[in-house]
C-alpha cells in the first residue's frame, strides 16, 4: 500500500477556516509537514518517464528568459532528475484548443510532423499539417504500449492529456485513425501507452471565471503577467511563442501582448477549436461528453489534486468565497469573481460550495470530469484504483503556487519540491 504523504488537505482547510479572517486579521498558513520525497529504490516498480504538461497560458522551458512554468525560479523537472527520475516537460499551444494540443504533447513526445487529422481540420479551417511543428528531435521516441508514460497536467494540461488519451486508445470514433506512426501512416495506438494520468488543479468542469468574463485576453495575460510588454518590439524571439500556426496568426509591429492576445481571442473565441470554450462550464461539459472513462485508455491509473484559497463568509442570502491573504494580488480580481459567481455558472449544482477557488478555477471542478459524463471518484485512502479518480485532497495554494511561483522562500520551495517527488514516488511504485 502506497500512502500518500500529503495529507494536509482537510485539516489544514478546517484549521484555516476557523483562524483567518478576511480583512485586518494575519492569515497563518499551515501546512503539515511532509515527508521527504525519496528517490527511486528497489522496491519501484516501474520507471515510466513523467512527462510535464502545462495549462493555458503556458510556455516552454526556454521561454521567458528561462523562468520555469513548472517551478518558476526553480525547475521541479531538474529537482525530480536530481533524484532520479526521468522527467521531461512538454510545450503546447497555450491558447489552443485541447485537441490541438494533444496532438501537438503526441508528436512532441513521439516525434514526426504534427498532423490535426484532415476531418478536424476541415471542420474548423485551419492548417492540418503547419511546416514550424516538425519534432524531429522527440521527448521519448520509444513510447509505445511497453514504453508507457506518467502524465502530469496542471489546469487546463489536465485536459489536454484526457484528450490525447482519448485519441490513443481510439475507442470512439473521432478518435480513430488520426494519429500518424514514424513512417507518416495513420494508426491508432490502443490502449497502454499511458501508465497514469494526474490532473493538478484542473478545471475538469470548466471555470465560471470563463462563464463571466467578457475579456479573457486580460486573464490570459494576467497569467502570463507581461500584459504590457511590446511584442513587436522589445521582446527578443524565442521570449514566448504562441504558438498558433495552425492559425496562422503572428504578432504585428509596436503590438503589446494584451493587444496581441485580444486580437487572437476576438478572432477565435467563437470556435469551439480554441482554449476559452473547453475552459467554459458549458464547454467542458461537452468536451466530458466525448472524452472520459469510456472514451479514453482506461488501462491509466487517475489521480486529480484539487486547490484553493478562499474564505467561505456567510450572508443573509447567500455564502460568498473571498480570497484570503495568501492570495497572489494577480489573481484577487479572477478570485472574487469566481467567488462571488451566480448560481447559473455551476454545471455540478453543489450550491454555495462551487464558488471557492484557487484565483482561476473553482476548486470542485479540479476533482474529476463529473458534469456530462459518468466519471466518478473516490477518496484516496493509499491504493491506487483504476476505472475510477483517485481524489487526493483539496491543498491550501493559489493557482500559481502550486506550481511554485510566488513560491520564493527556501521553506516554501522546500515544501512544492516535496509535494512533486511524492508524486514522482507515487507514480513510479504503480504496478
Ligand atoms: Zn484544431
Amino acid at each position: 500500500m502506497h500512502r500518500y504523504p500529503l495529507s494536509f488537505s482537510s485539516i489544514t482547510t478546517s484549521l484555516l477556516r476557523s483562524t483567518v479572517f478576511f480583512i485586518g486579521i494575519v492569515s497563518l498558513l499551515v501546512l503539515c509537514a511532509v515527508p521527504q520525497g525519496e528517490a527511486q529504490t528497489a522496491e519501484d516498480r516501474n520507471r515510466c518517464p513523467i512527462i510535464l504538461v502545462h495549462g493555458f497560458g503556458g510556455w516552454g522551458p526556454e521561454e521567458l528568459n528561462g523562468y520555469k512554468y513548472w517551478g518558476g525560479i526553480f525547475d521541479i523537472q531538474e529537482e525530480l532528475r536530481l533524484a532520479g527520475y526521468e522527467v521531461y516537460t512538454a510545450h503546447v499551444g497555450p491558447f489552443s484548443s485541447n485537441w490541438d494540443r494533444a496532438i501537438e504533447l503526441f508528436y512532441q513526445i513521439k516525434g514526426g510532423q504534427v498532423d490535426y487529422g484532415e476531418e478536424h481540420c476541415l471542420r474548423y479551417g485551419h492548417v492540418q499539417r503547419p511546416a514550424g511543428k516538425l519534432f524531429t528531435n522527440p521527448l521519448y521516441p520509444q513510447w509505445d504500449a511497453q514504453h508507457p508514460v506518467h502524465l502530469v497536467g496542471h489546469s487546463m494540461g489536465g485536459q489536454t492529456i484526457r484528450m490525447l488519451a482519448a485519441l490513443l486508445a481510439g475507442k470512439a470514433a473521432p478518435y480513430q485513425n488520426v494519429l500518424r506512426d514514424t513512417n507518416g501512416a495513420l494508426f491508432t495506438p490502443g490502449e497502454g501507452w499511458i501508465k497514469s494520468i494526474t490532473t493538478i488543479a484542473t478545471p475538469h468542469n470548466g471555470t465560471s471565471l470563463f462563464d463571466l468574463t467578457d475579456n479573457p485576453a486580460a486573464i490570459a495575460a494576467m497569467i502570463l503577467g507581461v500584459a504590457q510588454v511590446d511584442m513587436a518590439g522589445i521582446v527578443p524571439d524565442g521570449f514566448y511563442g504562441f504558438d498558433l500556426d495552425q492559425w496562422d496568426i503572428h504578432p504585428q509591429e509596436g503590438e503589446t501582448t494584451e493587444e496581441y492576445l485580444r486580437r487572437i481571442f476576438d478572432l477565435l473565441s467563437s470556435s469551439e477549436d480554441f482554449s476559452v470554450y473547453e475552459l467554459s462550464t458549458s464547454g467542458a461539459q461537452c468536451f466530458n461528453a466525448a472524452v472520459n472513462l469510456s472514451t479514453e485508455d482506461a488501462s491509466a491509473y487517475r489521480f486529480s489534486f484539487a486547490v484553493e484559497q478562499t474564505v467561505g463568509q456567510p450572508y443573509p442570502d447567500a455564502l460568498l468565497y473571498v480570497p484570503d491573504l495568501m492570495m497572489n494580488p494577480l489573481m484577487l480580481n479572477t478570485a472574487l469573481l469566481i467567488g462571488l459567481s451566480p448560481s447559473f455558472t455551476d454545471p455540478l449544482d453543489i450550491g454555495p460550495r462551487w464558488r471557492m477557488n484557487d484565483g482561476v478555477v473553482n476548486t470542485e471542478s479540479m476533482k474529476a470530469p463529473l458534469a456530462g459524463c459518468a466519471d466518478t471518484f473516490h477518496e484516496y485512502d493509499g491504493i491506487p484504483q483504476k476505472g475510477v479518480w483517485n481524489f487526493m485532497g483539496t491543498f491550501h495554494y493559489d493557482h500559481l503556487d502550486i506550481i511554485g511561483h510566488t513560491q520564493i522562500t527556501p521553506a516554501e520551495r522546500k515544501t512544492i519540491i516535496r509535494f512533486y517527488l511524492s508524486l514522482a514516488e507515487l507514480l513510479t511504485s504503480l504496478e
